[in-house]
């Protein structure tokens, strides 16, 4: 049975709750609805992390909670109908209890669940949840916590383990092996016996993923922090090939020497600038990711006697349609990758006007910030990113003079 929590035996205090979140469940609460906090938000106030969202759930209705939220609230259709209420900035996802047996579930000849739209009780939404550190219930009513699962020991002895049984839960939802790859590079956590010795039969099944929920999961394991953390975890569990084929499959051969070194460059750039507050353009990351499977395919191109700027070309383009395929990267970050790559070319030409016309690029300081990161890396490009830095920096008289010596 469930464990109880009473809340003089945790941590959590409601001051580490958010405004709006606690305008949420006070506001169900006094409406005669249950209403937790559940998810991330619990696992990560226990761990003395700060959350990065609050998520919601209740025995209320999406409909129910629209209409005691009014203004504030709308129905949102993911693969499941959720509410979102807003306060001020913050938007408070709130979900209904899910539940029933299968029965109300749609599922795939392989298990894999398609829709969910079952609603249930509070013990049933607990067998729902992935890992059991993802399913303790912060509850309003007392400030208890809720445990179903000994959640409470796993996270203390920083371990993921799966609710159920581990290759019936890949089958139902194969994101689940990349969920379990984000939270043991997240948190540090070991991967449970059980799920590591799961995910190589369930792996292939990654190929049913819509690439768009992969290219979802991608961005949570490579822009939020932990990029470096996560691709160690992938490659560990071999699941890295499910999101970057062609990369994983370079990255092992030995001789790919700057490939590696200019991919970890990136994603540590990447943890940095995160870790700074700074924004990280999903464009740029990517373009670094997936410039050494461009540029094996330049050269393949040109050992076929295609001119070099004709084969980067066709190279790019056969790289991305490649990648709709795999983790489909949205078309507005697709053309801004292409303009990164076609720039890098663009910098070995200095004659006349043209290194005026590329400064004045809108993508010049995205490019020329992976110029620097390719020469970092060990590339072959001699003192380029230099002379770019030197030419950015000098004056008129100077600029002319670095054109002259250039040539
Ligand atoms: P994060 O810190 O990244 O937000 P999280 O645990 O909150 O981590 P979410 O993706 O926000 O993860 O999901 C919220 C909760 O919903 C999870 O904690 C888990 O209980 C449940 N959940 C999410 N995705 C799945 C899934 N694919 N299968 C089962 N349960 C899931
Ligand atoms: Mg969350």
């Amino acid at each position: 049975g469930a464990q109880v929590i009473a809340r003089e035996k945790h941590n959590i205090s409601r001051r580490q709750i958010s405004d709006a979140a606690l305008q949420v469940l006070n506001g169900l609460h006094r409406a005669g609805y249950q209403a937790y906090l559940v998810g991330g938000s619990v696992r990560d106030l226990l761990l003395g992390r700060e959350p990065k969202d609050f998520d919601v759930c209740t025995d209320a209705r999406p409909e129910e909670v629209r209409k005691l939220f009014r203004r504030n609230a709308r129905l949102i259709g993911r693969r499941f109908i959720l509410a979102h209420v807003q306060f001020g900035r913050e938007i408070i996802e709130v979900a209904t209890f899910r539940g029933g047996d299968s029965d109300g579930q749609t599922v795939s000849a392989s298990g894999r669940i398609l829709a969910d739209n079952v609603y249930g009780t509070l013990e049933e939404d607990a067998q729902r949840r992935d890992f059991t550190a993802n399913a303790l219930y912060y509850n309003i009513a007392d400030r208890s916590i809720i445990d179903f699962w000994g959640a409470w020991a796993d996270i203390e002895a920083q371990r993921l383990r799966m609710i159920g049984e581990a290759a019936q839960r890949f089958h139902e939802d194969p994101v689940r092996m990349l969920r379990a790859a984000r939270f043991a590079a997240k948190l540090g956590f070991q991967l449970d016996p059980a799920i590591e010795s799961a995910i190589p039969a369930c792996r292939e099944l990654l190929r049913e993923v819509p690439p768009a929920r992969l290219y979802e999961e991608t961005g949570k394991l490579f822009l939020a922090g932990f990029a470096q953390q996560s691709l160690a975890a992938l490659q560990r569990y071999g699941l890295f090939a499910a999101l970057f084929p062609q990369l994983a499959e370079l990255l092992e051969r030995a001789e790919e020497g700057i490939a590696r070194e200019l991919i970890q460059l990136s994603l540590r750039n990447t943890d940095a600038r995160v870790a700074a507050g700074k924004s990280v353009h999903p464009a740029f990351l990517f373009a670094a990711m997936l410039w050494p499977v461009l540029v094996a395919e330049q050269e393949r191109l040109m050992q076929e006697d295609k001119p070099e700027v004709v084969a980067m070309q066709q190279a790019a383009s056969a790289v991305l349609e490649e990648n709709r395929g795999q983790i489909a990267i949205p078309r507005r970050f697709t053309l801004t990758i292409r303009e990164i790559w076609d720039l890098q070319a663009r910098f070995h030409r200095r004659g006349g006007r043209r290194p005026y016309a590329l400064l004045a690029h809108a993508r010049f300081r995205a490019a020329f910030d992976f110029l620097q990161l390719r020469c970092e890396a060990g590339a072959d490009l001699g003192a380029l990113a230099q002379w770019w830095q030197q030419f950015q920096d000098a004056d008129s008289e100077g600029r002319k003079e670095l054109i002259e010596a250039a040539r």
